[in-house]
């Protein structure tokens, strides 16, 4: 008999928690049901959430005491902590992660499960195909995200990549293993490596709830891992700088040869003022990116923990 791991980050989700399990339960049963060659567990991470989701837990491992799970935080740590403490308690030796909301399809697991045992695959991602509901404007920042970070960070996001994921014990010790604080788990997956394939499947409307992500905290979301998986805004101000010297190497080379031919003058006062103020701009900007990076490090450096478990069951 294999092992399967599901680990479900929530947060304020008491009305898909039981829809999520009873969903879930049916795709397995079902699939499960001819070869019996599988059990799984379920792990619910509650992130401090002020609603009954940790009643609906705590229902359904007394239901089921052996098959459901779950871990609740002293607070709201976000996404990225409940799914590590999640990894972490996954001794499954298939583990899956999934959002509770049903947007990732359960309907998806049994291919997911075949794929994997069939081939040498290490893990089976999913990727979202379309956007559909999804404001214009969130869309198109989203695929320029993953253009910029594409291009100037030395790991590879596919673009709409779920988190929503199916990996061997292997990939989560090597995920599990890596300490840091500033977890950006877009990042992590693709940085671990290991073979992976991806699933495309199309957009599912949540079940009940709502997200808890809005735009500002997308676009913070998305700089964050940025500056996580890549140096290169640091190079920045040596770019911005060097250009700069060049651009004024000529202008002197300029101001000098016209002061020649035609003597002195002493117009271009506003142009001056303006190359001050963008040279400053540009100067307190190029501080202000050292100044992320510093505070990335300092929260690295206190070695905090990532969250804090008040019950485990
Ligand atoms: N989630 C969490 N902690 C948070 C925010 C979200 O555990 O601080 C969970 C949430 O309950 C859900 C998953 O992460 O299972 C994805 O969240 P959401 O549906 O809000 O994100 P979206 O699908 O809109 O990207
Ligand atoms: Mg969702």
């Amino acid at each position: 008999m294999q092992l399967i791991s599901i680990i479900v980050p929530c947060y304020n989700e008491e009305e898909s928690i039981p829809l999520f399990y009873q969903r879930v339960e049916t795709i397995l049963t079902e699939f499960n049901r001819h070869k019996e060659q599988y059990q799984w567990e379920y792990w619910f991470i509650n992130d401090g959430s002020q609603d009954a989701s940790l009643q609906q837990m705590a229902y359904l491992h007394a239901r089921v005491p052996e098959t459901v799970h779950y871990i609740t935080f002293t607070r709201n740590f976000g996404k990225e902590a409940a799914l590590l403490a999640g990894l972490k308690e996954a001794h499954g030796d298939l583990v899956a992660v999934m959002d509770v909301d049903l947007q990732d399809p359960p309907e998806l697991l049994p291919t997911m499960i075949e794929t994997l045992e069939a081939s040498d695959y290490d893990v089976i991602g999913t990727q979202r195909v379309d956007r559909t509901g999804e404001p214009w404007l969130r869309a198109k920042l989203s695929t320029a995200f993953y253009h910029v970070i594409n291009c100037i960070s030395q790991v590879q996001i596919v673009p709409g990549a779920r988190d929503y994921r199916l990996m061997r014990q292997a990939v989560v010790q090597a995920i599990v293993a890596m300490p840091e604080y500033n977890r950006f788990s877009k990042g992590i997956f693709s940085w671990v490596g290991f073979k992976t394939k991806y699933l495309p499947f199309h957009h599912q409307d949540r079940i009940a709830g709502e997200t808890h992500w809005s735009l500002r905290q997308l676009i913070a979301y998305s700089l964050e891992g940025i500056m996580d998986y890549s140096e290169v805004p640091l190079s920045l101000a040596s770019w911005l700088g060097g250009i700069s010297c060049v651009v004024a190497i000529f202008s002197m080379i300029g101001i000098v040869i016209r002061a020649l031919v035609f003597g002195s003058t002493t117009a271009g006062w506003s142009s001056l003022v303006a190359i001050i103020l963008l040279l400053g701009g540009l100067q307190l900007f190029c501080l202000g990116i050292l100044g992320k990076y510093i505070g990335k490090i300092y929260l690295e450096t206190k070695h905090r923990p990532i969250y804090l478990v008040k019950e485990k069951c």
